[in-house]
C-alpha cells in the first residue's frame, strides 16, 4: 500500500507528455511572437521614416530647391534690369524681379526674404536712374554674389535634409538585418534544443523500452530500465517491471508445478510416471549409441511390520530415511523413483548390470547398517531386496519385468539381497550377512 502511494506520488510529480508538448509549444509561440514583434518595431520605424521622407523632407527639399532657383532667377533678372537696352525690356525684367521677390517660397525664408527686399529696392532705385554709376555696379556685384551664395546654401541645405533621412532609413534597415540574423540563430538554437530534448526524453527511452520488451521473452534476464521523466513512459516502465515480475512468478509456478507433477510428495524422489519418461529417454539414448544401461527394482523387506508395530507415521519416516539414503548413495547420473508403496525403481545409464549390482549392493549394505529413529527413543532397522536387469537390448517394460522377477527371487531367497535377472545370480552377498528387518 505504502509502496503504491509512493509510486503514485512519484508519478504525479512527473511531467506528462501532453504538458511537455504544451509547454514547448507555448515557449516556441512566445519566442516566435517576441521575435516578430522585435522585427515589427523596426518595420514600423522604417515606415515612419519613409513617411517623413515623403510627406515632409522631400517636399521641403523641393521647396528649398525652388527657393534657390527663384533666388537665381531674381539675380539673373536683376542683371537684365541693369543691362537692359530699352526701357521696355527693363520694365519687363523689373516686373519679374518684383514677382520673384513676392513669391511665397521667398517669403517663407527670412534670409531670402530680406535679400529679395534689398534686391528689389536696389533695382527699383537703379531703374529710376538713367545712368548706372560705378558705385552702384560694385554694390550690385556684391548683392549678386550674396544672392548666388544664398541660392547655393539653400540648395545644399535641401539636399542635406533628404540625405539625413535616407541615412537614418539605411541604419534602420541595417539594424533590422542584424536582428533578423539574431532571430534566425535563436530559432536554430531552439530547434536544436528541441531535437535534443525529444531524443533524450522520448527516443532513447523508447529504444530502451523496445529492448526491454524483446528481453521479456527471456524471463531469466532482469529488466534494467532507468527512471523516466515523462509520466507516460514511467508508466510503461512500471508496467514492464510488473510484467517481468509476473512472468518470473509464472515461470517459478510452472517449475514448481512441474516438479510437483513429477515428484513423490512423501520421499521427494521422482514419481512413477516421471520415472517412466526419464527411463524411456535414457534407454532410447543408450540403445541408439550402443551404450550399456541397467534398471533396478527394490522392495523394502517386511515393511508391513513397521506399520503394524509403530504406526503408519513411523512407516512414513522409514520410507523418507530410505529415500535420503538413496540420494546419498547414488551417482548424479543415476535416477531413482518411488515406484509403489515401499517399492523403488532405478535407472543406471552408462552402467553394465554388474556395475549396477555394485551400486545396489552398496545401497543394500548401507541400509542394513542404518539405524532409523522413528520417535523419541525408538529406532527401527530395515533391509531391502533388489532385482537388477540389463536394459541395453530390450524395452523398458521387459527390463523392469525381468528386474521384478529377480526381486521376487531375492525375496524368495530370504530377502536383504541383490539379484541379477536372467542369470538369477545372487550378487556379492554372502548368505551369513543376510538379516531380516527388525526394530
Ligand atoms: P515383503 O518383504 O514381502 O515385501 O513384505 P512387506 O510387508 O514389505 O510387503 P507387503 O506388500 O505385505 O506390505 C507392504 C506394506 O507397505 C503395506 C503398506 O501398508 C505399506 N505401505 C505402502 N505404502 C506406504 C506408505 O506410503 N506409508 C506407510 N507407512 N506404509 C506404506
Ligand atoms: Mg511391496
Ligand atoms: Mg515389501
Amino acid at each position: 500500500m505504502n509502496d503504491n502511494a509512493d509510486h503514485s506520488s512519484a508519478m504525479a510529480s512527473r511531467l506528462s507528455a501532453g504538458r511537455l508538448f504544451f509547454r514547448i509549444t507555448a515557449a516556441f509561440t512566445l519566442a516566435f511572437a517576441g521575435i516578430v514583434l522585435w522585427l515589427v518595431v523596426d518595420q514600423h520605424a522604417l515606415l515612419e521614416s519613409m513617411d517623413t521622407l515623403q510627406s515632409k523632407t522631400l517636399p521641403s527639399s523641393i521647396e528649398q530647391q525652388r527657393l534657390a532657383r527663384n533666388l537665381e532667377v531674381l539675380r539673373l533678372e536683376g542683371e537684365r534690369v541693369l543691362e537692359a537696352r530699352t526701357p521696355e525690356s527693363q520694365r519687363q525684367s523689373m516686373f519679374i524681379v518684383m514677382l520673384m521677390a513676392s513669391h511665397p517660397s521667398l517669403l517663407s525664408n527670412e534670409q531670402a526674404r530680406n535679400l529679395a527686399i534689398e534686391t528689389e529696392l536696389f533695382l527699383a532705385r537703379a531703374a529710376q536712374n538713367k545712368h548706372i554709376d560705378d558705385s552702384e555696379r560694385v554694390e550690385w556685384s556684391r548683392l549678386s554674389q550674396r544672392l548666388s551664395l544664398a541660392a547655393d546654401d539653400i540648395s545644399v541645405n535641401g539636399v542635406n535634409l533628404a540625405q539625413a533621412d535616407i541615412r537614418n532609413m539605411g541604419e534602420i534597415v541595417q539594424q533590422g538585418r542584424h536582428k533578423l540574423h539574431g532571430a534566425m540563430l535563436l530559432v536554430l538554437v531552439f530547434l536544436v534544443f528541441l531535437l535534443l530534448l525529444i531524443r533524450q526524453l522520448i527516443l532513447r527511452p523508447l529504444q530502451q523500452i523496445d529492448q526491454a520488451l524483446a528481453d521479456l521473452k527471456k524471463p531469466s534476464r532482469s529488466v534494467d530500465l532507468p527512471a523516466y521523466a515523462l509520466r507516460e513512459l514511467a508508466g510503461v516502465r512500471q508496467a514492464i517491471v510488473q510484467l517481468h515480475g509476473m512472468m518470473q512468478e509464472h515461470e517459478q509456478a510452472r517449475d514448481d508445478l512441474e516438479k510437483l507433477a513429477s515428484t513423490d510428495a512423501l520421499t521427494g524422489l521422482n514419481n512413477r510416471r516421471h520415472f517412466m519418461l526419464l527411463a524411456a529417454a535414457e534407454l532410447a539414448r543408450g540403445q541408439r549409441y550402443g551404450r550399456p544401461i541397467s534398471v533396478g527394482l527394490a522392495d523394502l523387506d517386511h515393511f508391513k511390520q513397521i506399520n503394524d508395530l509403530y504406526g503408519h507415521e513411523a512407516g512414513d519416516m522409514a520410507l523418507r530415511a530410505f529415500a535420503d539414503l538413496v540420494r546419498d548413495t547414488l551417482r548424479h547420473s543415476d535416477s531413482a523413483a518411488r515406484y509403489g508403496g515401499e517399492e523403488f525403481a532405478f535407472i543406471f545409464p552408462e552402467t553394465t548390470p554388474h556395475e549396477a549390482i555394485v551400486l545396489a549392493e552398496r545401497l543394500r549394505s548401507r541400509l542394513d547398517a542404518l539405524v532409523i529413529p522413528i520417535m523419541a527413543g525408538q529406532y527401527v532397522r530395515l533391509t531391502v531386496s533388489f532385482g537388477i536387469a540389463d536394459a541395453s537390448t530390450q524395452t523398458l517394460e521387459a527390463a523392469l519385468r525381468l528386474a521384478d522377477d529377480a526381486l521376487y527371487q531375492a525375496k524368495r531367497n530370504g530377502r536383504n539381497a541383490v539379484i541379477l535377472a536372467a542369470t538369477a545370480t545372487q550378487a556379492m552377498l554372502p548368505l551369513h550377512d543376510k538379516r531380516d528387518s527388525s526394530s
